[in-house]
């Protein structure tokens, strides 16, 4: 029995972006959890919820704060979280569009894609919803400003927690098939 599940973006969905497109952090080092971000998460406890991001060339000790960040800001409610580190021009099989991460989380977590739903707030976003077969699509912008519906279920433990972030191995397995990617920041 496979189960549907959330899939968000990172930086412009979760987290807020400063003026480069970069996830922004104070002088502190913090980032910044953005609006209603909590809320939905909080819903979703219970059930199969990843992030999945390109973060090209990030050091493994960033992402290790910014997932700890997180997780201590919205009730450690995040299953997964799967990353494509890879340089934007490596060919990789995983940096979104390319529906790697998501197809690899679905095996891992036996995840029913149809039945899913994948957030952001890029176009490259939304192509990867399609190219994964992500069943719907949310723009974060929508997604987050209405209140979560609550319902009976989503209040249950999580039983499918994973350690670590996800990475991708993919150098060059989707190299016959690469696209020209848009003029939109690919996040
Ligand atoms: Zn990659």
């Amino acid at each position: 029995m496979k189960t549907p599940a959330h899939f968000f973006d990172l930086g412009g969905t979760l987290l807020a972006l400063d003026d480069h497109n970069e996830i922004a952090l104070d002088e502190h080092g913090r980032v910044a959890i953005l609006p209603g971000v909590r809320e939905h998460l909080a819903a979703l406890a219970g059930t199969p919820v990843f992030v999945v991001s390109n973060q090209s060339g990030l050091a493994a000790e960033t992402l290790d704060t910014f997932r700890a960040q997180l997780t201590a800001g919205t009730g450690d409610t995040i299953t997964g979280y799967a990353i494509c580190t890879h340089p934007r021009d490596a060919g990789c099989g995983c940096r979104k569009p390319r529906p790697g991460l998501v197809l690899s989380l679905a095996e891992t977590h036996r995840i029913h894609l149809a039945g899913s739903t994948m957030v952001g707030d890029t176009e490259t976003d939304r192509q990867l919803a399609m190219n994964a077969g992500i069943g719907h699509f949310a723009w974060a912008a929508d997604y987050f400003r209405t209140s979560p519906a609550t319902s009976p279920g989503s209040v249950e433990p999580a039983d499918h927690r994973v350690a670590g972030f996800g990475r991708c191995g993919e150098e060059g397995a989707d190299e016959g098939r690469r696209r020209t990617e848009g003029p939109r920041r690919q996040r």
